[in-house]
């Protein structure tokens, strides 16, 4: 394809070293010569001066010019029933060329196709008007291995707008997007033919075909063209857009919240079952995009169904241990972020030490202290909300009450040692009663010192120190 020299340049002209993007047609070094030796339009403001430079004609022309023509033309030209179904049913190949095709087989080798199931996607594909699989499977390489990033080229940070349309319709500095490997889609005939032959393709899947079905069906050219043609090219663009844009901003995380791919039903039934895109990018060569059975993905069930016709083979699936794995840590992580948001107590370890006479006299000079388990507490503003009545919680100032509290008089609920946590106001030295705490401390050894991912302590049911299965029975207690 080129000289050992061109090929230097070309690398060269990567910054990050990358080799193996090798552009099918031009001069690779002259191409990558004249990118370093200008500035490229993207990188400049735009200005009422140069706006019609910044904008990517060719793009343009193909997901909004064409479109517009389509829909003033549709005034004149009556939509007979036979074309709008033809124009439905085109629309379903023309996007499974891309979601089956493109997305599923070319881009992430979900599964495997014969050739003749290649060469229909191949051709639908092409029908939906938005590049050849080549240039399409490169980028959304590149969206996965850098989503969210600048290096990403339909990034959603950029804002929604940016993500579905803009990134085509203004010019893009190319050095700008990352890079990535496609050197199986270089050795795929199907997929290189289709690039070389690319605008040859476009006009026989996109136009001539539909408007042919219509014209010798039943006699509708003209609605054919518009309909089955400009306008069903038009649906098939903005629903796959979807996946760049809705999908990376409707619904939910279940996977991972880290980056911006979500799930969502809608985003499903727009794109042909593209939605449950946070699955996705978690795991992205599994043929499927939903994994329960009641969710909607169209793109799914076709490449089950020509599994089971002999055209389909090798279909990827993550274990579902695998999934769950994902799954449960994502549901960890919400756990953690709302454990984060309540009241725990002061941890023991950051509480004053006190000693037993001084804990003894603050009680007798009215402060209303209580012992458990060697945490001291201030039950002052509880006392009249105690369900137990007054009496009982009053008789316990100034005490060890670690037994009464522990099934003594009543064994508290796990509520009640939760509550308790937040009252507490210091720990005790010497005597029996840090002995217990110290016991209490070894006991839930692993508990106490068990922490979330954001490093706050977790304190499970029925372990927080105050609860001791069998009361060492104090002096003061009995
Ligand atoms: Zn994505
Ligand atoms: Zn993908």
């Amino acid at each position: 394809m080129s000289s050992s020299g061109t090929d230097a340049k070309a690398a060269a002209a990567f910054p990050d070293g990358t080799k193996d993007y090798v552009p099918l047609r031009g001069n690779a070094a002259a191409k990558a010569e004249a990118l370093k030796s200008k500035v490229h339009i993207a990188d400049t403001p735009i200005t009422w001066g140069n706006w019609h430079q910044h904008v990517n004609w060719l793009n343009t022309t193909f997901i909004v010019i064409v479109p517009i023509i389509g829909f003033i033309s549709s005034y004149w030209v009556p939509l007979r029933l036979y074309t709008a179904l033809w124009a439905i049913f085109y629309y379903f190949h023309t996007g499974l060329g891309i979601t089956a095709g493109y997305h599923r087989l070319w881009s992430h080798s979900c599964y495997k196709a014969t050739t003749p199931l290649k060469i229909y996607l191949a051709a639908v594909g092409a029908g939906a008007v938005e590049g050849s699989i080549r240039w399409w499977s490169y980028g959304h390489r590149v969206h996965h291995r850098y989503t969210d990033t600048d290096k990403d080229p339909y990034s959603v940070r950029k804002g929604l707008l940016y993500s579905h349309m803009g990134w085509m319709v203004m010019k893009q500095n190319p050095k700008r997007q990352g890079r990535t490997d496609i050197t199986d889609l270089n050795e795929d005939p199907v997929v290189v033919w289709q690039h070389r032959n690319f605008l040859k393709c476009v006009i026989a899947m996109a136009l001539v075909f539909p408007t042919v079905v219509a014209g010798l069906g039943w006699g509708d050219w003209i609605g054919g063209f518009v309909y089955a043609g400009i306008l069903r090219i038009c649906f098939v663009q903005q629903a796959t857009f979807c996946v760049n844009s809705l999908a990376h901003w409707l619904g939910d995380q279940p996977f991972d919240d880290r980056n911006s791919p979500r799930d969502h039903v809608i985003t499903a039934f727009v794109t042909l079952g593209e939605g449950y895109h946070n699955f996705h990018h978690e795991f992205p060569s599994d043929y499927r995009n939903a994994i329960q059975w009641y969710q909607y993905d169209p793109t799914k069930w076709s490449i089950w169904v020509w599994k089971q016709l002999g055209l389909a083979y090798d279909l990827k699936q993550f274990r579902q241990n695998e999934i769950e794995k994902g799954r449960v840590q994502q549901l960890q992580k919400k756990l953690d972020q709302k454990r984060a948001t309540l009241d725990w107590g002061i941890p023991l370890d950051q509480l004053p030490v006190i000693h037993w006479d001084n804990f003894v006299a603050d009680s007798k000079n009215g402060k209303a202290l209580v012992a458990i388990a060697g945490v001291i507490h201030d039950i002052g503003d509880f006392i009249k909300d105690h369900p137990g009545g007054k009496a009982l919680i009053k008789s316990s100032i100034g005490k060890d009450a670690t037994a009464i509290f522990n099934g003594g008089v009543y064994n508290h609920s796990n509520a009640a040692h939760n509550l308790l946590s937040t009252m507490r106001v210091g720990v005790l030295r010497g005597g029996g009663e840090v002995e217990v705490w110290k016991r209490a401390q070894f006991e839930n050894k692993d508990v106490t010192y068990m922490n979330d991912s954001a490093g706050q302590r977790i304190v499970r049911a029925g372990s927080q120190a105050t609860k001791v299965v069998q009361p060492a029975a104090s002096a003061d207690a009995a």
